[in-house]
């Protein structure tokens, strides 16, 4: 092995091999477990980015050699369910990702891992399914009636107890209710503005809505199309959607997630090629298309051409502003913004993109923080996880709280809401405070600074 310490070269991805036999092997999984496990046990960098490492190195530190030796190969599951493939101790933080010979990529080895399981099914496969899939239950719960139904049985707390026992979900978790009116159905029309490409941007949008903004959050989904619509930028929907696959990925559900792109790629690509640039306004939605399907499908040229279409909304709105082509005429101020920077956008490699939009606007103070809000897609909400997802998000919400905001924002709204939930926590003993800040997604928070109409 190497005796250089970290890799002086740019990191790069090995593709997912997750179509050969080798790769739901069990024996062959555990033994490069042992492998990665020795090295981090030798590093313990990774300590405070989530309960994952916590729990290995506490599963050696207690084992009879004090090495990884020692541990039983059938505790290691318990590593693995604790890791959510936020990818941060890849991207940000493991100086043994390739090309060092090491080799190191835990989030991909522990998606290795929950791939088996979910191969060999898990006692929670049934509750596990139901909330990853998030495309038919929107298409379910948004039809007439039902929707006031799965709204307030989500509010009531003789039925949230009864889902704790029988889904396993936490009784006391904030769940996303759904919206009467769906955004993709009820989306403006572009205007019919000339399309102006800049030197980094392309002067045509097209907008993957997410299950999120389509089913829940339609407002979100509304604002971005004012933002476009304010600065002639001409806009048209993905012409049909199913989830990314996000949902199913964090499950290790692969074959889903292929069939999900088989549905998503055909029209992604033809925007592609058209010269669109492809806009999500969910981190996670954006970063699988950026990061995961490439990595699994290396060779498929029209992933590959999304891939490069991908654009998280802030990154063009920052790049339409390098290109001269972006509005400043903002109407009014926000005061203090505590923004929240998710795990999937800071792996994304493109800076602090929403941070310098907001800081454009006038009178606007921006506190970031950047760590681990703990909510992790559909793992926070699990009963098992929730205090834990808390408690890793402790810090996050004093940072945010401490700077008394008259705004919470997070890119990922699912965060925002569950650092709401951790700030209202922190506050729950004390007197009420004078002002009460507003959970509001970035995308809102702009439409509201240029003073356009909700
Ligand atoms: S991918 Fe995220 S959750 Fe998983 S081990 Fe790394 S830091 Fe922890
Ligand atoms: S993932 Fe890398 S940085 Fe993190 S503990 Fe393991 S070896 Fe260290």
């Amino acid at each position: 092995m190497s005796q250089r310490e970290g890799s002086l070269e740019a990191p790069t991805r090995h593709p997912l091999e997750w179509q050969t036999p080798e790769f739901y092997n069990i024996e062959a999984t555990l033994k490069e477990m042992e492998r990665v496990f020795d090295i981090c046990h030798g590093c313990r960098r990774c300590v405070s980015l989530c309960n994952a490492f916590p729990v290995m190195f506490e599963l050696i530190d207690e084992s009879p050699t004090l090495e990884v030796d020692g541990v039983p190969k059938e505790m290691y599951w318990q590593v693995v369910d604790q890791c959510y493939l936020c990818d941060v101790c890849y991207m940000t933080k493991c100086p043994y990702v390739p090309p060092h010979p090491w080799n190191v990529d835990f989030p991909h080895l522990m998606l290795r891992a929950k791939a088996i399981q979910f191969k060999q099914g898990t006692p929670t496969a049934f509750r596990d399914k139901a909330l990853s899939s998030t495309d038919r239950n929107g298409k379910l719960a948004t039809i007439p009636v039902v929707v006031q139904f799965v709204n307030a049985a989500a509010k009531n707390k003789t039925l949230r107890g009864v889902g704790e026992k029988v889904m396993g979900v936490d009784k006391t978790a904030w769940l996303p209710e759904f919206a009467p009116h769906t955004f993709r159905p009820n989306a403006a029309k572009a205007k019919p503005d000339a399309v102006v490409d800049g030197k980094r941007t392309s002067g045509k949008i097209a907008i993957y809505s997410t299950c999120y903004v389509n089913y829940n959050e339609p407002g979100i989904g509304h604002d971005l199309v004012k933002i476009l619509s304010h600065n002639n930028i001409p806009y048209v929907l993905v012409e049909k959607e199913a989830c990314c696959g996000m949902p199913k990925f964090e499950l290790g559900d692969l074959e889903s997630v292929a069939a999900l792109k088989e549905k998503n790629i055909p029209p992604l690509a033809k925007l592609a090629r058209e010269g669109y640039t492809i806009i999500t306004p969910i981190p996670s939605c954006t970063l699988m298309f950026k990061q995961e399907l490439p990595l699994m499908f290396p060779n498929d040229a029209e992933v590959q051409a999304v891939k490069g279409a991908m654009m998280d909304p802030f990154e063009y709105l920052v790049a339409r502003d390098k290109d001269g082509l972006l509005k400043k005429d903002f109407q009014t101020k926000l005061g203090n913004v505590s923004y929240h920077l998710p795990c999937h956008s800071r792996v994304q490699n493109v800076g602090q993109k929403t941070r310098e939009m907001l800081e454009m606007i006038p009178d606007t103070s921006v506190t970031t923080v950047e760590r681990c809000s703990g909510h992790a897609g559909t793992w926070g909400v699990k009963k098992e996880f929730h205090a834990m997802a808390l408690k890793i998000g402790k810090p996050v919400f004093r940072q945010m709280n401490d700077a008394e905001p008259d705004y919470i924002s997070s890119d990922c709204q699912l965060a925002a809401h569950h650092i709401e939930e951790g700030i209202g926590l922190l506050n729950k003993d004390k007197p009420p405070q004078a002002k009460k800040a507003e959970t509001a997604h970035p995308i809102t928070l702009v439409r509201k600074a240029y003073g356009l109409p909700e």
